[in-house]
């Protein structure tokens, strides 16, 4: 039977890359029955929304969907799309693989790490308020003085909910996916309410995997620098949502780029599979940009829904692709386009 599955082309570059990952995912001979659901800038000129609803009811109707990258235009009032369907959808957990491949320029080799970065709450929470208000007068007055007169206030709220979940998905995965060890990171030294509370959740969550899964933890300075010096120590790595941002673009960056770097967003039930990279507006409609990042995202897609075969398929005609280096994109010192690139990977698949 095939599997019904919901298809967000996006917006900027996101319709090319999406429909070159939908025709590789085809020739992996996984049937796939696509639901297509538009969000982005070019709805929102029809729909008067970036984000209608019945794209919402498709995602939780079919509890899995491939979704090309959204512009959040600055300054106009239009809210990140992308925010909002994983807090609609409460996809509390970002997954971000992080894989050299040869081909890929980049200064390190054999890097294979995983960033489970926490999406719900944190400094990214929203909650804030501007210098002068009432809501921040009132937060001076309570810290006796520790801040500053006329400071604008950003609130960071963790909950044991909340590292409880994205800590025993960070285990759960390093399980499934046979890795050796989980590193929680966040600046309990500092910070011992949000984050010590971070590192005594995931303690506790530790217990429960001790004899199958290794469990440390870091500094998350100390670990910026070691990931940089000695990236081969680390495996699953599991942090707050502020942290993990940073983390993971800087772990995109130790494999070669934004062009390679495939992502996932899970909730209890419902998965969205996308790119780490945004639309890429200035290439759009180009036949230009990458295919590779979202189509290692359909790669987890394909693990996720239980087709492992095709995903390890998938993955080695990708990697052997960029590996002969004659047919890929400008990104990846080549001249194909984003479609002939698409296409070589559907011939290496066919092979
Ligand atoms: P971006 O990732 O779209 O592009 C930055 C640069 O990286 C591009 O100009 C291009 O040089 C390169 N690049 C990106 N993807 C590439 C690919 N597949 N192949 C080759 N080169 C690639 O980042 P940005 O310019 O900061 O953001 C553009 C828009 O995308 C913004 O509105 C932003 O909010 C949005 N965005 C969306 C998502 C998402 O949908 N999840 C993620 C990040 C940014």
């Amino acid at each position: 039977m095939a599997h019904k599955i919901t298809l967000i082309p996006g917006d900027g570059t996101g319709p090319e890359i999406t429909e070159v990952a939908a025709k590789v995912v085809e020739a992996t001979g996984v049937k796939i029955d696509w639901e297509i659901a538009h969000a982005g800038i070019d709805i929102m000129e029809k729909e008067g929304t970036p984000l209608p609803q019945s794209t919402l009811d498709s995602i939780a109707k079919n509890k899995v969907a491939l979704k090309g990258p959204i512009t959040t235009p600055i300054g106009t009032g239009f809210r990140s799309v992308n925010v909002a369907i994983r807090k609609e959808l409460d996809l509390y957990s970002c997954l971000r693989p992080c894989k050299t491949y040869a081909g890929v320029k980049s200064k390190y080799n054999n890097i294979d790490l995983v960033v489970v970065r926490e999406n719900t709450e944190d400094l990214y929470a929203g909650v804030e308020y501007p210098e002068d208000s009432e809501e921040s007068k009132k937060i001076i007055e309570i810290s006796k003085n520790k801040i500053r007169e006329h400071s604008a206030i950003s609130i960071k709220p963790i909950s044991e909910f909340g590292t409880e979940r994205i800590i025993r998905f960070a285990f759960d995965y390093a399980v499934k996916h046979s890795r050796r060890k989980v590193t929680a990171v966040a600046k309990a030294n500092i910070m011992k309410c949000t984050d010590g509370l971070f590192f005594r959740t995931a303690q506790k969550v530790a217990k429960e995997y001790e004899g199958k899964i290794e469990y440390e933890e870091r500094l998350i300075d100390n670990m910026c620098m070691q990931l940089v010096q000695k990236p081969e120590l680390y495996d699953v790595i599991a942090l707050p949502n502020l942290y993990g941002d940073i983390l993971s673009d800087l772990c995109a960056g130790l494999v070669g780029g934004l062009g390679v770097a495939p992502g996932a967003n899970f909730g209890n039930d419902i998965a969205v599979f996308e790119a780490v990279h945004g639309s890429a507006p200035k290439y759009k409609g180009q036949n230009k940009v990458n295919p590779t990042a979202v189509i290692l995202s359909a790669k987890l897609m394909l693990e996720h829904i239980g087709e492992g075969g095709a995903a390890f398929r998938l993955e080695k005609a990708v990697s052997s692709v960029i590996a002969e280096k004659k047919r890929v994109t400008y990104d990846l010192g080549g001249v194909a386009g984003t479609r002939e690139m698409g296409q070589a990977i559907i011939e290496k698949l066919k092979q």
